[in-house]
């Protein structure tokens, strides 16, 4: 799948908050939003359009593609799949994403940010129940182990990453063995669990015109 190569602190720009996409960097402050939070672009600083309506939608689906590193075509995949399922569209929808393998890494501790666990991923840095998995959109279940490789477990990205993030803490539905470094799914993620600043009502609102 293709992914987003530019510039990626403008993506945090043009949103107004932080989508934590660099790791560390995003905790210090050389992090753009703390130097220059306007949007990117010539009249960024100057032009301050008040949003609307779709606009508003707009900004709130491009907020989750990017902190997610999902383009178009996936995202609406995600969508259609989430509208096909019972439940609350939104909240699946972000199940769904959570799910994800890079996002897991992440989650784990395992990488300092989601892009970075995206290219541990394909690098095949990571074992799921026992097998190499190197597809970053891969959707954890339920039950499964994710393992570093035994030949991964010195790799001094990862190791970087579990010295770092030690603090950040792991989410409920997830858990985590330093010693052997696996994690396990205990449950799927429910909304409350998903720590995300998101309104992810507007979306589907978006995708219903
Ligand atoms: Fe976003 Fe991180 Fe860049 Fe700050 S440093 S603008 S949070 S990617």
């Amino acid at each position: 799948m293709a992914r987003y190569v530019g510039p990626v602190c403008r993506l945090c720009r043009r949103e107004g908050m932080k989508l934590f996409l660099k790791g560390e960097r995003c905790y210090t402050e050389k992090c753009a939003i703390e130097k220059r939070n306007f949007p990117p672009g010539q009249h960024g600083k100057t032009r301050k359009a008040k949003l609307v309506g779709y606009g508003v939608q707009l900004r709130e689906k491009q907020k989750v593609k990017r902190i997610y590193g999902v383009l178009e075509d996936q995202f609406r995949g995600y969508f259609e799949s989430a509208d096909r399922q019972r439940g609350i569209t939104g909240e699946t929808l972000l199940q769904l994403l959570e799910r994800r393998l890079d996002n897991v890494i992440y989650r784990l501790g395992l990488a300092t940010s989601r892009p970075q666990a995206r290219q541990l991923v394909r690098h095949g840095h990571f074992l799921v129940n026992g097998r190499k998995v190197d597809v970053p959109s891969y959707s954890v279940r339920i039950g499964e182990v994710i393992t570093v490789r035994e030949t991964s477990k010195q790799t001094p990205s990862i190791q970087h990453a579990i010295e770092e993030v030690k603090g950040r803490g792991i989410p409920e539905w997830l858990s985590f063995d330093p010693a052997s470094m696996a994690g396990r799914v205990a449950s799927l993620p429910t909304r409350e669990q998903i720590n995300l600043p998101v309104q992810e009502q507007l979306i589907v609102e978006l995708y219903s015109k």
